[in-house]
């Protein structure tokens, strides 16, 4: 059943990539002779009616910022039924038949009680830097972000170590440690700190001035913001090591920048999938990535499960440490 129009939209926190997968959903859709809408700052603007449609030269010039040019935003409203029947009725207004709905977690829990209450086909792509959608990979723009807190720890660890220093690095993940980890090994941080995995602070102190003390110059400590104030932990770790220890909040920084070759590539391919799948009357899925190939998800399959962080990397980490 090949649609007449659809319509895409981003939601929830942005991350680099979303806009080289609104660009291929918008191409993919008009090249498939597929009329296609923006809906413009997430489900608040389903619900406010910011709908407007899309040509292939709304996307030109986009693929490589970061951001997402159709804007994002939290909607309290769209939590509620009144509220998605709002966003619904907007929908049906522009005869739009489905939905791709770029975002992460939640975003794509909003999209999966819009579809079992309305009806309307939703084909979801993960974007978040946070990499925590069950059933993929990878989401769009966690490598951009981790890339970001490499390139953050390279330059921290060369003032570190001429000043004999601790580094502590505090980085987004507020249930995952995901970029942690994976920025930990990358930058070669001595240890990282996760919400999933226990760590004893005393220990890791005495560890620390133990290896001070045979000459070593400095420490990189990658903390994931769910696993506690990067800034409560450096307070901590100097006045237990008595080493000068400074502390870094990288923050938003993490979420903006050009996206990467690998974001932009497979936000691409996500992009085109997605838009195929809702055309040919798709719905309910999630296209993801498993072992390197596209692959689909059930919609709630991917809200209703908890995707846990890869053991090999939390042990991969320590052992490099
Ligand atoms: P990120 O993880 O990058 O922050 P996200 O998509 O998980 O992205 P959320 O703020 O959790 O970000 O969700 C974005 C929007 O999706 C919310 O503002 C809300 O409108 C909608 N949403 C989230 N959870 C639900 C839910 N349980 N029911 C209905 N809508 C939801």
């Amino acid at each position: 059943m090949i649609k007449k129009a659809i319509a895409v939209m981003t939601s929830g926190g942005d991350s680099p990539g979303m806009n080289a997968a609104a660009r291929a959903v918008v191409r993919t859709a008009i090249s498939e002779g597929v009329q296609v809408y923006g809906i413009y700052n997430g489900y608040k603007g389903m619900i406010d009616d910011d709908i407007h449609e899309l040509t292939s030269r709304s996307v030109s010039d986009i693929i490589q910022r970061g951001g997402t040019f159709l804007g994002t935003a939290r909607s309290m409203e769209f939590k509620t039924p009144e509220g998605r029947q709002k966003g619904f009725q907007n929908l049906q207004k522009h005869n739009i038949e489905g939905l791709v709905i770029i975002g992460g977690d939640g975003s794509l829990t909003g999209g999966s009680l819009l579809s079992k209450e309305t009806g309307v086909p939703i084909v979801g792509i993960p974007g978040t830097i946070d990499n925590d959608v069950w059933g993929t990979d990878y989401t769009i723009g966690c490598d951009t972000a981790a890339n970001t807190i490499v390139d953050a720890i390279n330059k921290l660890r060369d003032t570190a170590s001429a000043h004999r220093r601790i580094m502590i690095v505090e980085v987004m993940g507020h249930t995952s440690g995901w970029l942690a980890v994976m920025s930990g090994i990358a930058g070669g941080a001595e240890y990282v700190l996760i919400p999933e995995v226990k760590f004893d602070i005393p220990d890791m102190c005495r560890e620390l001035k133990e290896a001070y003390d045979n000459g070593k110059r400095y420490s990189i400590i990658v903390v994931a913001e769910g696993a506690g104030s990067g800034i409560e932990i450096g307070k901590q770790v100097e006045e237990l090591t008595k080493i000068d220890t400074r502390v870094s909040v990288l923050g938003h920084i993490q979420r903006g920048g050009s996206p990467s070759v690998e974001d932009r590539m497979k936000a691409s391919m996500l992009g085109e999938k997605a838009a195929l799948a809702i055309i040919s009357g798709a719905s309910d899925v999630v296209f993801g990535f498993n072992e390197g190939k596209v692959v689909s998800i059930n919609l709630f399959d991917a809200v209703n499960n908890t995707k846990t962080l890869n053991p090999e990397l939390i042990r991969l980490a320590r052992v490099l440490a």
